[in-house]
Formats: structure tokens, C-alpha cells, sequence
């Protein structure tokens, strides 16, 4: 660019050593107009990218811009372009506004095989009074079995009635849906679908205080502080950290305290 150069600038700038912010914009002819249409690129024009993009309503012809016939386009989009790149490709779900933590849990639920193939064990006739259940078996059915990359999960969302304008906790929402699945399935009599979600994610924990010293054991025969109780899901408190079975390993081991007051009514029990 500098070969078009008009000779008087460099004089000026020679002579006072200075280059304005004008100069610049002269030198360069950033002035000049955003060319639109030239098809070819104008060589010395910086606000021509006619060489990158056709100009609007232009073409190509091929690749992105490449015209399609008014046939082809009153077909609409090309419902190959949906279908998964392989039969072993995961589908996945549509995003309803503020529906990913359910479509989360929707994923993790399905891609566990055992609680899928109990929900696929359930009778139609429960299906049919479940609608819940019945809306669950359909959509693993369809990540399962259909050609799309992703499937529509509004079905399930509405049955569910679930606001897709809120955002809800995951975890509580997988607690809710697992209690509810039980209900569901209590219904069936094929024992694979009644019970999965008790054998998959049903435990049950009990606070135990046990005691080491002074053989108190003998004198307080019920260990247990609290009876065990049910549970589809405990928390652990994993902020800030990237291991959880260091949390696993910190949950299950027993705290220890060193208290030796032993309260005075053992002895008188003991006597
Ligand atoms: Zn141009």
C-alpha cells in the first residue's frame, strides 16, 4: 500500500517528524467507504471483504454461502443433519430454558443400565396408570432407540409439571423423582421394575456411638444414638476440593472423643 503513497505526505512527515492520528488514517485510506459488491477484493480499499463474504442476498458457489434452489429451501432444514453420526453416538436432550438440571439427572439416570432395564421391565398396564413412569420409559426408549441426535424431553417436563422457567436443585430434584419412581413401581409385579430404585440407590444409615474404654459397652447395651433411617442420597461437602473418596473415606470413619467424665448414675446402676 505504501507504493500509492502520495509523495507530498512523506515530505510532511519528513519534514516535522510528526504523524497524526490523520496521517495514519489518509496513509492507509481508512476513509474510504465499507465496499459492498465488488466481487473481486478492491486492492486498495482496507473496508473491502468482499473476497470473505457475498454481500447480502449474494452467493457462493459452494460452501456456506452456496445458493439453494427455492425448492430445496421451502423443504426446510435437512432432518439428516439431526440424525446421531453413529448408532453408538449418546443422544441428547433439548434444553428447555431452565430445565438442564432435570436433563442432567435425566442422563445420569438413563445411562445407568440396570435402573434403565427396570423401567423397560415395567408392565404396560402400569405405564398406563403411571403417567410419570410411562413418560420416563418413553423418553429412555427414544435415547435408546431413535436416529436423532437429541430427543425432545418436554413430554416428560410437563407431565412432571415442572416450571422451565426455574431453575431447581439437581440433587433435590433426583431425590424427589427417585421417591416418586418408587411409588410408580411399587405398582408392578415384574420384581426387577418394583424394587430397582430401593436396590440401586436406596441405603440406610445409622449413627452408632460405641465406647472403648471403662467396658461401658456392658452397661449401655443400645448402641444406637438415632435408629437407622432410609436414604436415596447423602451430601458431601466437596467445595474446593477434586477427590471424593477422600469425603467417602471422611464420612464413614468414626469420630473419637477423649471424654473420661462417666456420669455418676452407671455406678449406682451398676450397684
Ligand atoms: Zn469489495
Amino acid at each position: 500500500m505504501l507504493l500509492y503513497m502520495p509523495s507530498n505526505f512523506c515530505r510532511k512527515i519528513h519534514e516535522t517528524g510528526v504523524v497524526t492520528e490523520d496521517d495514519v488514517n489518509q496513509l492507509y485510506m481508512i476513509w474510504k467507504p465499507v465496499c459492498s459488491g465488488c466481487r473481486v477484493n478492491t486492492k486498495d480499499n482496507p473496508n473491502c471483504f468482499c473476497g470473505l463474504v457475498p454481500p447480502p442476498n449474494g452467493s457462493r458457489k459452494s460452501g456456506l454461502w452456496e445458493k439453494m434452489s427455492d425448492f430445496v429451501e421451502s423443504l426446510g432444514p435437512d432432518p439428516n443433519n439431526d440424525l446421531r453420526a453413529s448408532a453408538d453416538s449418546p443422544a441428547g436432550l433439548t434444553n428447555l430454558g431452565a430445565t438442564c438440571y432435570a436433563n442432567g439427572i435425566l442422563q445420569c439416570l438413563y445411562m445407568n443400565k440396570l435402573f434403565r432395564e427396570g423401567i423397560f421391565s415395567a408392565e404396560p398396564d402400569v405405564l398406563r396408570q403411571q403417567p410419570v413412569l410411562d413418560q420416563l420409559a418413553r423418553l429412555f426408549a427414544q435415547l435408546q432407540a431413535s436416529k436423532m441426535a437429541y430427543i425432545d424431553s418436554s413430554p416428560f417436563v410437563k407431565t412432571l409439571e415442572l416450571d422451565n422457567g426455574v431453575q431447581q436443585d439437581s440433587h433435590e430434584f433426583l431425590t424427589l423423582l427417585l421417591s416418586l419412581l418408587e411409588r410408580c413401581l411399587s405398582h408392578s409385579k415384574v420384581p426387577k421394575a418394583r424394587t430397582v430404585v430401593q436396590d440401586l440407590f436406596r441405603g440406610s444409615v445409622s449413627h452408632v456411638t460405641t465406647y472403648e474404654s471403662w467396658n461401658l459397652s456392658n452397661l449401655l447395651p443400645n448402641k444406637h444414638s438415632f435408629s437407622p433411617y432410609n436414604i436415596h442420597s447423602f451430601l458431601l461437602p466437596v467445595i474446593g476440593f477434586s477427590n471424593i473418596s477422600y469425603f467417602l473415606i471422611l464420612y464413614f470413619t468414626p469420630l473419637t472423643t477423649t471424654t473420661t467424665t462417666i456420669p455418676t448414675n452407671i455406678f449406682q446402676k451398676q450397684a
